[in-house]
């Protein structure tokens, strides 16, 4: 087609955007903000298997370079999972991905991109100029030019200006759906001493008992990336409150500690843009520029890479209006909303009673998870984004949950 496409932002879902719709485009821009990585890559980055599938259709060579690198890991066997209703059985579960860090992975999907048609310019946006109708985005300043666009596609992440800066051109009433966390994030990367046997650890966080959990997770070069998870309180040491003896001793077999990378006001925001017609007719705005979960379910990415699918199959139709695909995208954003907002993860906060209804069922079936290998293997399928929750509410499922 004929037109020029303007990607604002260089994360997962503008790289997939770009290499996708070089193919289709005549003209496919990037705008990058100047530097490889986000902001928040040096923190644990999980790819659920969901996102790796789609990795694998669009970015094989980048998947075959993890799969060369590393570390395979089972999903149900190879992850060592202490969950709210206690220690998941190892069972292969069929789930499975190669854990690398979010600098690799951003790398890597760079290089793929690299000898594709697309102009990649290494600049901050730093405005949007609009038509004068106000319908339209004309073009798009950047630190140093104005590029001229007939699509633009917002994918900024969740430092993106987009929004302040359409409510200084036009009348603008978005709506924002909100929840507050308390989570905090500690992250060191390491490596396991000599003779400790690599190990995914999992310790979930239960705010309404614990307060903390924690990950571990071994990633290319021998290394691991390694998060405690807590609320409050700041703690005394890395793994302060872990109740569980095997974690610890994963834990104790890391040596080499970085120093610790911090990260707090982790909130649950949504921009809820399919409500305001507003916005003009040829922006496109995809994955956290939109909406942002705290990332205990590790959903950001994968589900950033759903919405950029969906996107680009939207955009098959040159005169569609951004709107049809904004509402698209909502609709695929409640399965993780509902997930990522299951508990305020904030101790002052009590649950609401939708909060405990989707509570007490999700640890029922995390329960019927531990004895029975075939709903586990679908729990971990539906927590990986891999298929719809819809395949846990079978009639055997519903009432085996029930009594769980
Ligand atoms: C602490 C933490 C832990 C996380 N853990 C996980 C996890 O385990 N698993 C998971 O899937 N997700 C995780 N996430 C979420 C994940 O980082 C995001 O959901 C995901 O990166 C969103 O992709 P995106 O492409 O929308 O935005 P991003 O990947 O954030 O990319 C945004 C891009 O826009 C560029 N940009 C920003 N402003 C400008 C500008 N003005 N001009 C030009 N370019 C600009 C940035 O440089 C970047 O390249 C975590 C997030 C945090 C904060």
């Amino acid at each position: 087609m004929n037109k020029k496409v303007v990607i604002l932002g260089g994360g997962v879902a503008g790289k997939l955007i770009a290499k996708i719709l070089c193919e289709r485009f005549s003209q496919v821009t990037m705008v990058t903000g100047g530097r490889d990585e986000v902001f928040q890559a040096g923190q644990l980055h999980v790819l659920l298997a969901g996102g790796w599938e789609i990795l694998q259709e669009h970015f094989p060579q980048t998947i075959a370079q993890l799969e060369e690198v590393c570390p395979r890991v089972d999903w149900g066997a190879d992850s060592f999972w202490v969950s709210p209703v206690g220690v998941m059985p190892q069972l292969d579960s069929g789930v499975v991905t190669h854990t690398c860090s979010r600098s690799l992975l951003d790398k890597l999907m760079r290089e793929e991109i690299s000898d594709l048609p697309i102009e990649i310019v290494n600049e901050r946006v730093t405005a949007l100029n609009l038509s004068s109708d106000g319908d339209q985005v004309n073009s798009i300043e950047t630190t140093s030019s104005q590029l001229s666009a007939d699509i633009v596609i917002d994918a900024m992440g969740r430092t993106s200006q987009t929004l302040k800066w359409l409510n200084k051109l036009i009348d603008l009433t978005v709506t924002q759906k909100r929840m507050e966390t308390e989570l905090r994030y500690s992250t060191v990367t390491a490596e396991f001493s000599a003779g400790a046997e690599p190990q995914q650890a999992y310790y979930q966080i239960d705010p309404q008992t614990e307060g903390c959990g924690g990950v571990i997770s071994p990633v290319e070069d021998g290394k691991v990336i390694a998060s405690y998870i807590y609320m409050d309180r700041e703690p005394n040491s890395l793994w302060d409150g872990i109740g569980n003896d095997r974690f610890t001793q994963i834990a104790a077999s890391l040596q080499n500690p970085s120093t610790v990378r911090k990260i707090s006001k982790l909130h649950n925001v949504w921009h809820q843009i399919e409500k305001s017609p507003e916005i003009p007719t040829n922006l496109f705005m995809v994955g956290d520029s939109v909406c942002q979960f705290n990332p205990v379910f590790g959903q950001g990415m994968t589900q950033a890479l759903r919405s950029s699918l969906i996107l680009c199959e939207t955009l098959a139709n040159s005169s569609v209006e951004s709107q049809i695909f904004h509402r698209q995208q909502a609709n695929d954003l409640k399965f993780p909303w509902i997930m990522a907002t299951l508990d305020p993860y904030n101790p002052k906060v009590k649950l609401t009673n939708r909060q405990r209804m989707m509570r007490w069922w999700v640890y029922k079936q995390m329960k019927l998870a531990k004895k029975n290998p075939t709903f586990q293997r679908r729990l971990i399928e539906v927590l990986h984004m891999k298929t719809t929750p819809t395949s846990l509410y079978r009639f055997k499922y519903l009432i085996s949950t029930f009594l769980s």
